[in-house]
């Protein structure tokens, strides 16, 4: 493998890149997920389970309806019909929430609300629109009439028809969607014993940034790449911290990064890593801990800056990312190192997972030979393949073109090895709205 001198600052433009691969392993080089915390389970989305999780308790935890209607025997009403309804004697009325005070003997029947327990003795609901009772009832019939038919078990929920007791729920390494949040919720699971979430910081560096926010003075632009990476580390899974756009001075970067290392897991830096006399970043992650590498083969995405520095009062170290100050190369630097490093902090089996398709290109592509290119690019039906799609140029492709990145519905995958690529080529397209 050829790596490049990971420190000093005289490396040039024309030196030896490190691919992709080599990069992210150094980067990912003895990482483990963090630590693993009992957690409220509605906080829990998008984590990762440490320990399998079984049902604490069965569901439904007894029989119940699933139509608002009258708890029968079903042979009391094996003869009904429309023309000859069945007479059954009205006892009770069971809602929701309350247990049946009584039971269901030969001719009676009880009135029942969805999810109300069966009463004993029944083993079937008739619907109310099955009874002369159909348009509701306010008061409660003393008999009520039935026009159907009920096998037994109508509209009956078993209990257990979903989930026993001591069934697995969750199983370890998998994270947490809204569908598991609600089986976990019904099975029990109060707290949920998960990785915690990374911790980032973001700071971006520039005399020429202003916050959101604020009007623009000579010279100045807003700060993009803040939000848009703590909006990436969020959907990463992250706990994030936004720092204001700092200038481009070695003191107040190194004071700022130094600030995070008692907090943050990750810290993330964009603009100020070139070898300009203002780009800072990489002075001050020397001076905080060690520099391992600042120029792999990706287009966008050159320069990079990549180090640890040791926590402050804690173990371990805090990794330390210099990204690109162009708001592309900032946003596909991310999601090309920073999320699956996140991704192992967080405990997930494949770092690497994300949506990918196969697309053919609609247009020819141009990019430099010697790097792999991430084009934004829309994706649309493939008029000749049935189930095939067709990748555009979502539009321009500067490393500044943030109106072609949000209208791109992912990054079509261009090998080292060209220089371009013909219409109709098949490209490997990672899919920008990851829900993984
Ligand atoms: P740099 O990497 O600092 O040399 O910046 C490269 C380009 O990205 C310059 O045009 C900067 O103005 C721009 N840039 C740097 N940081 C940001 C940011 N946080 N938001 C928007 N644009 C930025
Ligand atoms: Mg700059």
């Amino acid at each position: 493998m050829v790596v490049e001198t990971p420190t000093g600052s005289g490396v040039s433009a024309g030196g030896v890149l490190l691919s992709l691969e080599a990069a992210l392993e150094r980067m990912l080089d003895g990482l483990h997920p963090l630590p693993v915390e009992s957690m409220p389970l509605e906080d829990t989305v998008g984590l990762v389970v440490a320990d399998p999780l079984d049902a604490l308790v069965t569901v439904p935890p007894w029989d119940n309806t699933a139509m608002d209607g009258f708890a029968v025997r079903a042979e009391d009403v094996r003869g009904a019909h429309p023309d000859r309804p069945v007479l059954l004697t009205v006892t009770g009325d069971v809602a929701a929430g309350h247990a049946p005070a009584g039971g269901v003997g030969p001719g009676t029947a009880m009135r029942i609300l969805t999810g109300a327990v069966l009463p004993a003795g029944a083993d079937a609901v008739v619907p109310l629109e099955e009874t002369d009772a159909e348009q509701g009832i306010a008061e409660l019939p003393d008999v009520v009439a039935v026009r159907e038919p009920a096998e037994r078990g109508a509209h009956v929920r078993r209990a257990g028809s979903d989930v026993h007791r001591g069934d697995r729920v969750h199983d370890r390494g998998k994270s947490i969607r809204p569908a598991a949040v609600a089986l976990l919720a019904a099975t029990g699971h109060a707290l949920v014993p998960v990785h915690r979430r990374p911790r980032v910081a973001v700071l971006s560096t520039g005399d020429e940034l202003v916050p959101v926010g604020r009007p623009l003075g000579a010279a100045q632009i807003h700060d993009s790449n803040s939000p848009s990476l703590a909006a990436q580390a969020r959907s990463a899974g992250a706990e994030v911290r936004t720092l204001p756009p700092l200038p481009d001075t070695l003191g107040e970067v190194l004071a700022a990064i130094g600030e995070q290392l008692s907090w943050a897991d990750v810290v993330v830096v964009s603009g100020g890593v070139s070898v300009g006399a203002r780009d800072v970043v990489k002075e001050a992650f020397d001076a905080v801990g060690r520099m391992d590498l600042w120029r792999v083969a990706v287009q966008p995405g050159k320069p990079l800056a990549f180090g640890r520095a040791p926590r402050a009062h804690r173990e371990g170290d805090v990794l330390l990312f210099g990204l690109p100050g162009n708001p592309v190369s900032s946003f596909v630097t991310f999601e090309l190192f920073v999320r699956p490093v996140l991704r192992v902090l967080a405990g997930h089996a494949d770092p690497f997972r994300r949506r990918r398709l196969t697309a053919r290109l609609a247009e020819p592509v141009s990019k430099s030979a010697g790097r792999r290119a991430f084009l934004r690019v829309a994706l649309e039906p493939d008029p000749e393949r049935p189930d095939g799609r067709v990748a555009r140029l979502a539009g321009g492709q500067g490393s500044h073109v943030l109106s072609a990145l949000a209208l791109a519905h992912g990054l079509a995958v261009i090998p080292e090895e060209h220089e371009g690529l013909p219409a109709g080529t098949e490209v490997e397209v990672w899919e920008l709205d990851h829900d993984c």
